[in-house]
């Protein structure tokens, strides 16, 4: 369902990601763990092509494409490409001047040409899912954190992606606030959905996952099941990495 293969990213003369290759079937949610720089970020927006990568292949749902150091991507590509994923960001990036229900309708409306009354439909559908139906008519200044990303999810759900991507999807939320987003995204993992979930939150990794991915320095350093992760203890990169995000 999503794989990538010897996938290379570079900023200038930085290379960010250094040959990566992963697969993630179809329904399965992927953890990817790791510390800061790591490049976790990079990845995920290579991903949806909101970075173009230099050198790689992935295939996402049932498009593929492949780069090579010189390879230009036609924008009608990339953004059909896209189309296949949805993004949940850390800051939620909804629209302020929109009301919850708006935001959820807005990409449906102008990416996708549904009708206004489908999109609203159907967007009042997943608010409902994502436990907002109440909130609908409110802006985003006036929903707590934790309903914002709830909105932001259900935003991204209103594309029909193939695959889910969370960048830490609760590091900006008041800890009081992280169990109900985390609920959505769990729920989203028992109905089958294609999910990469970026996060520091290892009781829910252990939870969630069917595969955990550790990356440092560009390059994925393990990856396996939760129990193959958290009670892997021979590599002391990861092990120095999971004593300092549980001593937090
Ligand atoms: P993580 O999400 O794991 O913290 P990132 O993917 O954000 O890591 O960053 C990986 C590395 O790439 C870091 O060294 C970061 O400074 C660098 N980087 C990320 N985005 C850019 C960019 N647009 N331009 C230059 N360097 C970048
Ligand atoms: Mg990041």
């Amino acid at each position: 369902m999503i794989s990538v293969e010897n996938l290379h990213k570079r900023f200038d003369s930085l290379e960010v990601l250094h040959g990566i290759n992963l697969t993630i079937e179809k329904g399965k949610t992927a953890v990817i763990i790791g510390p800061s720089g790591s490049g976790k970020t990079t990845l995920l927006r290579c991903l949806n092509l909101l970075e173009i990568p230099n050198e790689g292949k992935i295939s996402l749902g049932d498009k593929s494409i492949v780069l090579t150091n010189n390879s230009k991507l036609a924008s009608a590509e990339v953004t059909s490409f896209r189309q296949q994923t949805g993004m949940v960001f850390q800051n939620y990036n909804l629209f302020p001047h929109l009301t919850a229900v708006e935001n959820v309708m807005e990409g449906q409306i102008v990416v996708l040409k549904r009708s206004k009354a489908e999109a609203k439909t159907k967007a009042l559908h997943l608010l409902e899912k994502v436990g907002l139906l109440e909130r609908a008519e409110m802006y985003p200044h006036q929903l707590s954190g934790g309903q914002q990303q709830r909105v932001g999810i259900a935003r991204a759900m209103a594309m029909d992606p193939a695959v889910l991507l969370f960048d830490e999807p609760t590091s900006a939320l008041d800890p009081e606030l992280v169990g109900e987003v985390l609920k959505v995204i769990k729920d989203l993992a028992e109905e089958g959905m294609t999910m990469v979930v970026v996060t520091h939150e290892m009781q829910f990794a252990r939870d969630v996952a069917d595969q955990v991915i550790f990356m440092d320095q560009g390059k994925i350093i393990e990856k396996g099941s939760p129990e193959e992760i958290f009670n892997n203890t021979n590599n002391p990169r990861m092990s120095q990495f999971l004593n300092k995000v549980i001593a937090r």
